[in-house]
């Protein structure tokens, strides 16, 4: 059942919020053993669901009540276990909870579990992952995507029917193209990330996964709002669902053209010209823009996010929290923490970020890539004088197989090709279920200018509805 109509159901006295928790834990009983989406389960949900139906009687509408839900394993959780999906943090308990939970559960929503994810969000398929991958649920022996992939599989298999995410890169787009669900990345400052596990700061942001528009929607009217606890937060009236019945008539879109070009699937292309299709149907003004500029983003991406995570990650020595080995001395003892429970990638990020900000390589690479940064900023800024709304595919390509990039990191960065860009310039954009190729879900990208967050949801909606959602369901669960 969707997000909002268990919530009417509860708040209408017709649904036992209980029973809506412990329905959903059979299913993720019945169906992680498959999928390994939860790190995690919450010993309290049924307790914190009584809780909210304890509210409901007492007379509170809550926008999400008993709404279960699943969190991404780098967004802090008060006494549940935080992991990021690294070794390192194996048994760190956090004294504190993030602000998109609190904000969720204070609407009515029950967190059920914390979900599985690349080490510190570090990768586009799960794979990463410290305590192994999770499965695509369309496809057992493919990728989820990543790195919000325990989110995206937990929403796409009927787990949960809401889950939080991050995006640094891509991180909440891809995997939800991948399994068929919708993801949203805000607008860099919309949704606080006070609680959420440092990887590039100036590029992380927080967003729901779900499987329609409208539980989108009612997510980003909890999430989004300013929030003290972050130096970036930004001030600004929250209107998602109110958007979902706007015209798009007169809309002016434009397909990116360098997304559509030879790297690209047929089969991607297709659903893309096909969403474009059903917009023009609409009466949506339908055009073409072209953006050399991206052709840097990816390098410029790797470079930032690397950089930016070596010094986030210095923190990770053993002497204040997390995993620590012995050594004979504190250095000692902090090179043996960091050699021994960090993963690979993570290692190999912090070697190419502390590369890249080396004194007389600074300008070279850190300094080129801000400039890069700029450029395609600008870029998008151009577009956005003639232009309403942009639209790519999500990524390249349908889900790949399990262990089919993992040893060729640049291959798998190259799945974020079309993502990266709205977070170097800080843009909110979208992934939406539009095909399927051999079975596999398709999704397709818009972006919009910066706090135009609720556009792209109105015309996600109108999508959604010309095509009566034909393209989002459950996972069938029977392949693989
Ligand atoms: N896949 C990208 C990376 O590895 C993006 C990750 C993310 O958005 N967290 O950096």
């Amino acid at each position: 059942m969707d997000a909002i109509r268990i919530a009417e159901g509860v708040n209408a006295g017709r649904l036992d919020p209980v029973a809506v928790v412990t329905e959903h834990l059979a299913r993720i009983e019945s169906q992680d053993g498959r999928i390994h989406a939860f790190l995690a389960l919450n010993p309290r949900a049924e307790e914190e669901a009584r809780a909210v139906a304890e509210r409901v009687s007492a007379g509170e509408r809550l926008p999400l009540a008993g709404v279960p839900f699943a969190v991404k394993d780098n967004l802090a959780t008060r006494g549940l276990a935080t992991t990021a999906g690294s070794k390192i943090l194996a048994d760190f308990v956090p004294p504190y909870t993030a602000t998109a939970v609190a904000r969720l559960r204070a609407a009515g929503a029950v967190l059920l579990g914390k979900t599985n994810l690349d080490e510190f969000a570090m990768g586009s398929s799960t794979e990463h992952s410290a305590f192994g991958p999770t499965k695509n649920p369309w496809d057992l022996a493919r990728v989820p995507g990543g790195s919000s992939g325990g989110s995206a599989a937990a929403v796409a298999a009927g787990m949960v029917p809401l889950a939080l995410g991050s995006d640094t890169g891509g991180s909440i787009r891809q995997p939800a193209a991948y399994t068929g669900t919708l993801g949203f990345k805000p607008t860099y400052g919309r949704v606080s990330r006070y609680g959420l596990i440092a990887y590039a700061s100036s590029l992380d942001t927080v967003g729901p996964i779900a499987r329609s528009v409208a539980d989108l929607a009612a997510a980003m009217d909890v999430l989004a709002g300013y929030d003290p606890k972050d130096a970036t937060s930004l001030e600004a009236e929250a209107g998602f669902r109110a958007a979902l019945n706007r015209p798009v008539q007169g809309l002016r879109v434009a397909l990116i053209r360098e997304t559509l070009g030879p790297g690209t699937d047929p089969a991607v292309r297709e659903a893309t010209l096909r969403f474009a299709g059903v917009l023009e149907d609409l009466g949506v003004e339908m055009g073409e823009v072209g953006l050399p500029e991206l052709d840097y983003a990816l390098a410029a991406y790797y470079l930032v996010a690397t950089s930016e995570a070596s010094s986030n990650l210095a923190r990770y020595d053993g002497t204040l929290y997390g995993m620590r080995s012995a050594g004979a001395d504190l250095i000692a003892a902090m090179k043996a923490t960091r050699a021994r429970f960090l993963g690979q990638e993570v290692k190999r990020r912090i070697f190419m970020g502390t590369f890249a900000l080396s004194s007389g390589y600074y300008q070279a690479y850190y300094g080129r890539a801000l400039k890069a940064r700029g450029a395609i900023a600008r870029a998008f800024e151009r577009a956005f004088a003639d232009h309403d709304l942009l639209i790519t595919p999500t990524a390249p390509t349908p889900a790949f197989r399990l262990g089919e990039k993992v040893t060729d990191p640049l291959s798998m960065y190259l799945t974020d090709v079309n993502t990266v860009a709205a977070n170097l310039a800080g843009l909110p954009a979208l992934s939406i279920p539009a095909g399927f190729a051999d079975g596999l879900p398709l999704g397709v990208q818009l972006i919009a200018p910066a706090m135009q967050d609720e556009r792209l949801l109105a015309v996600a909606a109108a999508f959604e509805r010309a095509t009566g959602g034909s393209y989002q369901r459950v996972a069938s669960l029977d392949r693989g």
